[in-house]
């Protein structure tokens, strides 16, 4: 069992993470060390391994389904909701057809337009299902901009467009804005043009833990700081799952692991590989609080590899920035340590990189270089690791190999 952060694929989440704004704002949680020190049951019809989004869902989804909660036991690596899950930029935010082109080189353009209408389905599912459960996770459906940046970039996203809907993509839904109009409705005075459809920002430590707390108080039972270090076939349909703190035997094993998913399936080791990603929580100044604060949610974007994310919290106004991670301005030193599962400390390059363009961007923000108020700007950041697959998908599924084995991982970056 590999356990170093040297990037390999077959790591267990690192031991000392750092956390990020959202967890840092849910340290509450009750169940967030919840069975530390217990060992596991010898039995469980349903073994759900990792407790992010994927993990809470398929645990939800199987309660709702009709399973008893006694008979759903989660493994949690880390603290509860420890992985992606409590560490991403925040946004809910459908692609509406940039990746139409990239998708349809691998998959075909009759699977990209169902990508992509897909990317849409989950917008509308999550607020569906806030709504339904009257979920307290901060959620906030509005719209998003597209911001292009260059020339360059505003012509790449002109053709995707087009290939997207001389395919018979939807595009009812998406606006355009050239020029001065696409600076005028975005505050970004260098924007050359702008995209907006629907889309959403959640608080997603918030989101998880609900799901945990559901299934919990129906009966399932969470095991933090308790990785599940192998699956072993015994008899025909059964699987141990090993752990530090006792073996399970179990029908049923749901990988939700999303980057680490290749330690226990070896097979997927070339295909699902973690990548360390960066963000950041910011103050605002007076010039984006208030009534200033910003209504839509963006993607701030110079090139493909060379983008921001940002969205504002309703609540306390928090801005969150995102960065991309193959941002082509940065050292090489950096761009190579980003294959990691090393989250335990944010890169100082990558935060002065995205404060610098943030200001650039929205150059109100601090006008003039003028001083901030102590305890206006950077508040904090922190790194998570993504799963990039090579085919830009994840894996969602039965394993047909291992007959009662099942994935739901590799998010790419997506899927909250
Ligand atoms: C910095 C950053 C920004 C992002 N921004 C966005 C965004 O704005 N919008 C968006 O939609 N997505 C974003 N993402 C991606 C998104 O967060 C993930 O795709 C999503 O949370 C994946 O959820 P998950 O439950 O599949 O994986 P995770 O949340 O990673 O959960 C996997 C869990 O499995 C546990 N685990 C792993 N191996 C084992 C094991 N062997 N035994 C027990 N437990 C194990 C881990 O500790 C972890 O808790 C971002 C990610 C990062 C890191």
């Amino acid at each position: 069992m590999a356990s170093s952060d040297n990037g390999s694929s077959r790591n267990l989440p690192n031991t000392t993470p750092c956390l990020s704004y959202w967890q840092r704002t849910t340290r509450s949680f009750p169940h967030l060390f919840a069975n530390q020190d217990n060992t596991v049951p010898s039995k469980a019809k349903y073994v759900v391994i990792g407790s992010g989004i994927s993990g809470g869902l398929t645990a939800f989804e199987l309660l709702e389904a009709g399973v008893p909660g006694e008979e759903v036991v989660i493994l949690e690596a880390r603290e509860a909701a420890s992985g992606a899950s409590s560490r991403n930029a925040g946004h809910v935010r459908p692609d509406a057809f940039r990746g139409f082109n990239a998708y349809s080189k691998v998959h075909g353009p009759e699977q990209a337009l169902k990508i992509i209408a897909n990317e849409r389905l989950v917008l509308e599912k999550v607020n569906d299902f806030v709504k339904r459960h009257q979920v307290t996770c901060d959620f906030n459906l509005t719209t998003t901009f597209d911001v292009c940046m260059t020339p360059e970039f505003a012509k790449y996203e002109a053709e995707s467009l087009e290939a997207y809907k001389q395919a018979g993509g939807d595009v009812s839904h998406i606006k355009f804005y050239d020029g001065l109009e696409a600076q005028a409705k975005t505050r970004i005075p260098g924007a050359t043009a702008a995209y907006e459809w629907p889309a959403g920002s959640s608080h997603p430590a918030k989101l998880a833990h609900f799901l945990l707390q559901s299934v919990i108080d129906r009966g399932a039972k969470l095991f933090t700081f308790c990785p599940a270090t192998e699956v072993k076939q015994t008899g025909s349909s059964l699987w141990d799952v090993h752990t530090p703190r006792g073996i399970i035997t179990a029908e049923r094993i749901i990988h939700c692991t999303n980057a680490h998913a290749a330690l226990l399936l070896p097979q997927l080791e070339t295909y699902n590989r973690p990548n360390r990603a960066q963000a950041h929580s910011l103050v605002p100044t007076p010039a984006f609080a208030a009534e200033n604060a910003l209504q839509n949610t963006f993607s701030l974007r110079y090139s493909l590899l060379h983008f921001y994310s940002l969205i504002q919290r309703k609540g306390d106004g928090t801005l969150i920035l995102g960065v991309s991670r193959s941002n082509p301005t940065l050292s090489p030193e950096t761009l190579d340590s980003r294959f990691s599962t090393d989250d335990s400390h944010f890169n100082e390059e990558i935060a002065q990189d995205a404060l610098r363009s943030f200001n650039n961007l929205f150059p109100d923000y601090a006008p003039d270089g003028s001083k901030t108020l102590h305890g206006e700007g950077l508040d904090h950041a922190w790194t998570g690791i993504i799963a990039m697959t090579t085919d830009s998908v994840p894996f969602v599924g039965a394993i047909d190999s291992l007959p009662g084995q099942y994935i739901c991982a590799g998010f790419n970056g997506h899927g909250k």
